[in-house]
């Protein structure tokens, strides 16, 4: 009775997936002010040539430099778990396993592309990196990834986290990293936004323009700034994930996977457990693969497929994806890491071309999948891996229902060691449902007109 696949180290693959290769309609560009295709030089100041060439390749394997591979080495391949006691207590027949990508050493799959853009800003000759962070999952891993290369790192926190979640800006400290509050008087984006409103809570999208600002406005060029998540060259990354799953699956015996499933912020944890088998579904393979994100900020199961800016200040350049629109301003739910307004422009695809499928729950129903996880898995998952938890119930109860096997693939993305205090709103009843209204997502959209949009889908 095998609960886990462990690969061996030798096992850890070599190399990364790209999705770009095989979709079956060319990627859109992204566009710059003028409505052309960004040129590769425009990103240049914002991001190192090794990962512009990274983010525009069409190329469908890349290989992990070693230096990569050597650190991931620490936490890599992770466990693939079959969820035995949560099968039981569900009753179903159904074969649920898990990639556990909790044990990196900040806790998440983030890790996975933080030490990789570490890697090659350091090849490049960048000395400082500057990035946002949500709920600090990102920032925190950002900042273990800096620390094994030996470069500096500012990372603007969105306020309201800064103030509720003191312990992801501790881990930063302890990794050498400064974490400041965003707005902040640091740059020009920060003290427009706090001139017209002072006591604002922040964003994803703010943070993200002040760390622009920060690193193409440093007068050594020297700086430069990461993202974690939504770019391509970050969903690359991840496919690590659903790589090492392919072959764990194998080795547990499974032939047919029905159901893949994840979570959906920016899309980078869906994509990295989802693109290995969204290439298989493309050779002819039956596979469900759905990605899921909150009721309260339901990019793809409401928002349109358009071009929009990746940031309020409008620094980035377009993308094609879904959005609720730049300006959109998400409701405070536990799950801090999938509040963002657009989708990576891959995901995006993938939904638009019929690949995968989007469902949005509201937060009760996750808190609940998580409590029953915890209670019979042993393990507290991060807020916004219960989305794809909650999806998990839903499908083996469905199983059951009709009482059929069936093989279930999904994401663990993160442990929720760091946001109990979510968990102890749910278990005293502070927390409710939220759907986003449709005057409240109109408002979000209006920012939207004008906007070039994407030809022929
Ligand atoms: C950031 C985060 C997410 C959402 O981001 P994606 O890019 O959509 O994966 C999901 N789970 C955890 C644990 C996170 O930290």
């Amino acid at each position: 009775m095998s609960n886990r696949a462990i690969l061996a180290d030798n096992d850890i693959p070599r190399q990364w997936y790209n999705l770009a290769a095989d979709l079956p309609h060319a990627p859109l560009p992204p566009l710059g002010p003028d409505g052309q295709p960004v040129k590769p030089e425009q990103l240049a100041a914002v991001f190192p040539m090794n990962l512009i060439e990274q983010e525009m390749s069409q190329e469908r394997h890349i290989t992990i430099p070693d230096e990569v591979l050597e650190i991931m080495l620490r936490y890599r391949p992770t466990p693939l778990h079959r969820a035995r006691a949560l099968e039981a207590a569900l009753k179903t027949p159904a074969r649920i396993y898990f990639k556990n990508e909790s044990v990196s050493p900040a806790g998440s799959h983030k890790v996975n592309t933080a030490i990789a853009q570490a890697y090659y800003n350091k090849q490049a000759g960048i000395e400082r990196i500057t990035s946002e962070t949500g709920a600090g999952q990102w920032g925190s891993s950002i900042a273990f990834a800096c620390s094994q290369f030996g470069l500096e790192c500012k990372v603007y926190m969105v306020k309201v986290s800064f103030e509720q979640k003191p312990f992801r800006k501790m881990m930063m400290k302890t990794w050498g990293v400064d974490c400041i509050s965003s707005p902040s008087m640091e740059t020009q984006a920060g003290r427009d936004i706090l001139a017209v409103d002072p006591d604002c809570g922040g964003s994803l999208g703010i943070a993200i323009s002040e760390a622009v600002e920060a690193a193409v406005t440093d007068p050594t060029g020297k700086t430069r700034y990461t993202l974690g998540s939504v770019l391509n060259h970050v969903l690359l990354h991840q496919t690590i994930i659903g790589l090492e799953a392919q072959k764990q699956l194998a080795a547990m015996g499974e032939r047919k996977i029905d159901k893949v499933i994840a979570c959906v912020g920016g899309g980078s944890n869906f994509a990295g457990i989802a693109f290995p088998f969204v290439k298989e579904k493309i050779n002819g393979a039956d596979i469900d693969i759905i990605a899921v994100e909150p009721a309260s900020c339901p990019t793809l199961t409401r928002a349109p497929y358009v071009y929009d800016h990746g940031d309020v200040a409008r620094m980035t350049p377009l993308m094609a994806m879904h959005s609720l629109g730049h300006t959109f301003m998400p409701p405070g739910i536990h799950a801090g890491g999938l509040r963002y307004h657009g989708m990576a422009p891959l995901v995006s695809q993938t939904v638009v071309e019929g690949l995968t499928r989007a469902v949005a729950i509201q937060q009760l129903e996750c808190f609940e999948a998580a409590v029953l996880f915890a209670r019979t898995e042993g393990i507290i998952p991060a807020p916004e891996s219960s989305h794809a938890i909650a999806q998990v119930i839903r499908e083996a109860k469905q199983a059951r229902e009709e009482g059929k096997e069936r093989v279930i693939l999904f994401n663990l993305s993160g442990h929720g060691l760091m946001d109990l205090s979510g968990y102890s709103d749910f278990l005293d009843g502070k927390l409710s449902d939220h759907s986003l209204s449709d005057e409240e997502m109109a408002k979000g959209l209006v920012c939207l007109e004008g906007l070039p949009k994407p030809a022929g889908r």
